[in-house]
């Protein structure tokens, strides 16, 4: 193995959390490599959930706003100016058993792995849940989204429908209004989760409309979808909506699949890091951001842990004699 190859530290994922620990570390001297990912069925481009964000309002220190794409931009110039490496590809796979820890880029039956690495930053995010239906990965891209940002555009003067009742749901319905002529929210309760001035924005949009108690049921349509078929959760009554987009916003899954057999999580997948701190239950290995993180999943929590992950880090390489 080529002595490029050994790292003091590898950060997995390229969000707020893993470009913070990335600013962090480089600023540390220690030469950070992040892995950044690469375009998914969900997301075109590496960078996280931010990449598929419209209007940040609440990241401090841009009162006017930023667009999500054009902060973590910024993330990824400061990281860089630091010297920070940043690879635009996938970990395949990683043994966290023995140390240095070794991260495997692209073939994952190879039996050297890519990278050996003292020390591994896990910030690999989490990623929009779909509805499931069969019909939905079909028609991904052809009507169905779960990116207001990227694809709203496309459904300028049409009716199209957003399916969940959070934060995440009012903000795109919201959004969506700049392009379509009417939005209807499907949501599965009489109520919505989203924060109050959240519902209140939403509630005073007068292009959004509420269908309440329903689910969707089916997508029809074969290469472009042309309505939906939605259920009427009190009455059990099936009806036909005609929309030419459906946005999907009902939450996310951490992206652990990598580690779920090597590290300890909660029931619902998110790592688990010992309290007050991003260590992991291995040594070496720390934990960051939305992967790790049910509760706030803000990207100034998430840079915040980053940075958490990234002292975390530094101190242990400095223990163990690598710092
Ligand atoms: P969320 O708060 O978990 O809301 C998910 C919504 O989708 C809920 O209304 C849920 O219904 C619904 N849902 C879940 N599974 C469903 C299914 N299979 N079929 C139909 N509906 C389903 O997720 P989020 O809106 O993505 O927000 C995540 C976190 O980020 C929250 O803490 C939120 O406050 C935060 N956030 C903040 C902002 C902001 O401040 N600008 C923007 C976006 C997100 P139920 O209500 O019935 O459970």
């Amino acid at each position: 193995m080529d002595k490029q190859d050994n790292h003091k530290v590898v950060i997995i994922g390229s969000g707020p959390a893993g470009l913070t620990a990335a600013i962090y570390t480089a600023r540390a001297n220690l030469n950070p490599l992040v892995i950044e990912g690469t375009p998914s069925s969900t997301s075109n481009q590496p960078g996280g959930q931010l990449m598929l964000t419209t209007d940040v309002e609440n990241y401090p220190g841009f009162p006017q706003g930023i667009m999500g794409p054009e902060l973590m931009t910024q993330f990824r110039e400061q990281a860089q100016r630091f010297g920070a490496e940043i690879l635009t590809d996938k970990v395949t796979r990683v043994d966290l058993t023995q140390l240095p820890h070794s991260i495997w880029v692209g073939d994952p039956n190879k039996p050297e792995p890519t990278y050996h690495t003292w020390s591994v930053i896990i910030s690999t995010g989490a990623e929009p849940l779909t509805l499931g239906l069969e019909a939905e990965q079909r028609l991904i891209g052809r009507g169905v989204s779960t990116c207001a940002t990227c694809d709203g555009f496309f459904f300028t003067n049409q009716h199209i429908a957003i399916v969940g009742g959070g934060d995440s749901a009012m903000e795109e319905a919201i959004f969506l209004t700049r392009f379509a002529s009417k939005v209807t929210v499907i949501h599965r309760r009489d109520k919505l989760r989203a924060s109050k001035i959240m519902q209140d924005r939403a509630f005073a949009n007068d292009r959004i409309e509420f269908l309440w108690n329903s689910t969707v049921s089916n997508l029809i349509g074969q290469n472009r979808l042309e309505a939906v078929e939605v259920i009427n959760r009190v009455t059990n009554k099936t009806s036909v909506l005609d929309i030419t987009g459906l946005f999907i916003a009902i939450g996310h899954r951490p992206n652990t699949d990598l580690f779920t057999d090597q590290l300890h999580h909660k029931q619902n997948g998110y790592l688990l890091t010992k309290p007050n701190s991003s260590h992991t239950e291995v040594a070496g290995v720390f934990a960051c951001g939305d992967v790790q993180d049910d509760v706030y999943r803000q990207a100034i929590t998430a840079a915040g842990s980053g940075c958490m992950a990234a002292i975390d880090a530094e101190r242990w390489l400095e223990s163990v004699g690598h710092g």
